[in-house]
């Protein structure tokens, strides 16, 4: 099942960095091959090589962001050969994942031990562009993701990866719970950098798995005041369970008339958009009070339009975010082990093998959106 090698010795954050070499040996893959194409196949294992650790996947979640390359991709997913990884489709799914070291590459520091459990931050990038060397490999000119872009991913019987994107796990934190610290991180970060306070009152769009993170993200911070805007009644149920204070419906609600009423006839200090529609940001940009902030966390499928003078007049502000930068992952493993996340297992509904994804993972996910939040798979070290 090992096999050492340390043929390539480049820097795992490089951009001469190469995918893996392969093994002789053959293993279980999910591999997205293009639109409404997943395949589950043998490919070869790969080898762990300098730099890098080998990890078998415990448990991996199914992200919005891999149903929208099923139903309408590839987008993320590149055709032309990734920058980084040097990879095209077909590739394997799965980063949001758990799991356990076999192996341990050349150079590996010594903290680490096979048998270890931890936790893959999935971004790749170059280390060297102008948003790197800032310090913001989410933002980075090449960037990409393990389980998108190439280096394999959680959905496969092994996975190996650069050292840097491996998280040692608490032993109060599960495994199943680890693979939720992906999601999580998404909603931490976008409090993170928000202008949010304390004392601030929030509205958030939506309550799907994004939404239900930033709400736990607030609630961990100690927020009082969470309004959450959602259609769905399976997802408003969702979001008082998960902590929002007050749920509303667009379809039923006059949103800024009801979220001033709810914030002493001013509105909002901050607005989280997990949802990603025209209308729904068109109204939470008049619920922000005066010098309140609209935070974009949404992946939008279109161009979007707004009202300049709605920001102008009232001294709003935007803040797009893209996932988590470094100490996000650590900061939501102790916000788990220490029980500011205590709620976070509460997002796992459903569990399945590697050889359902695509009929009880992905077919589900789109037929019965509103009834899970995150399926999780299970890998061969659970077995
Ligand atoms: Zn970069």
């Amino acid at each position: 099942m090992t096999t050492a090698t340390t043929q390539d010795g480049s820097l795992p954050h490089s951009t001469e960095n190469k995918p893996a070499p392969e093994t002789s040996q053959q293993m279980k893959a999910v591999r997205f091959h293009g639109k409404e194409d997943l395949r589950f196949e043998d490919i070869q294992e790969p080898k762990c090589g300098a730099g890098q650790i080998k990890v078998v996947p415990a448990w991996c979640g199914i992200c919005g962001s891999d149903l929208h390359e099923f139903i309408g991709g590839p987008s993320l997913c590149p055709t032309t050969p990734h920058p980084i990884t040097g990879e095209t489709v077909p590739l394997t799914f799965g980063h949001e994942f758990s799991g356990i070291i076999e192996e341990l590459g050349e150079g590996v520091a010594e903290k680490w031990k096979v048998g270890d459990r931890v936790v893959v931050q999935p971004i790749i990038y170059d280390g060297d562009c102008g948003a790197c060397q800032d310090g913001l490999i989410n933002c980075c000119y090449n960037n990409g993701f393990v389980g998108l872009s190439g280096w394999g991913g959680g959905l496969s019987e092994h996975v190996v990866v650069p050292e840097y994107a491996v998280y040692q796990l608490p032993d109060n934190v599960g495994l199943d719970v680890a693979a939720l610290v992906e999601p999580l991180a998404v909603g931490w970060h976008a409090v993170n950098i928000s202008p949010f306070k304390i004392t601030d009152s929030v509205l958030i769009l939506g309550g799907g798995p994004i939404g239900l993170a930033v709400i736990q993200a607030l609630r961990a911070r100690g927020c009082n005041k969470i309004i959450v805007s959602e259609i769905s009644s399976m997802r408003k149920q969702y979001a008082k369970d998960f902590g929002a204070h007050h749920v509303i419906d667009p379809t039923k609600d006059d949103i800024v008339a009801k979220v001033r009423e709810l914030c002493d006839g001013t509105g909002v200090h901050v607005a989280f958009d997990c949802a990603g529609v025209q209308p729904g940001m068109d109204q939470a940009v008049l619920a922000i009070r005066a010098r309140g902030t609209l935070v974009n966390i949404a992946i939008w499928e279109k161009t979007a339009t707004f009202t300049p003078n709605d920001f102008n007049f009232k001294e709003r502000g935007y803040l797009g975010v893209a996932t988590y930068v470094k100490g996000d992952f650590e900061e939501v493993i102790n916000a788990i082990s220490d029980g500011r996340l205590d709620n976070a297992h509460k997002m796992i509904t459903k569990r399945i093998e590697l050889d359902q994804v695509l009929e009880e993972g992905f077919r589900t996910l789109i037929n019965d959106k509103d009834n899970q939040v995150k399926i999780l798979v299970k890998g061969s070290s659970e077995k």
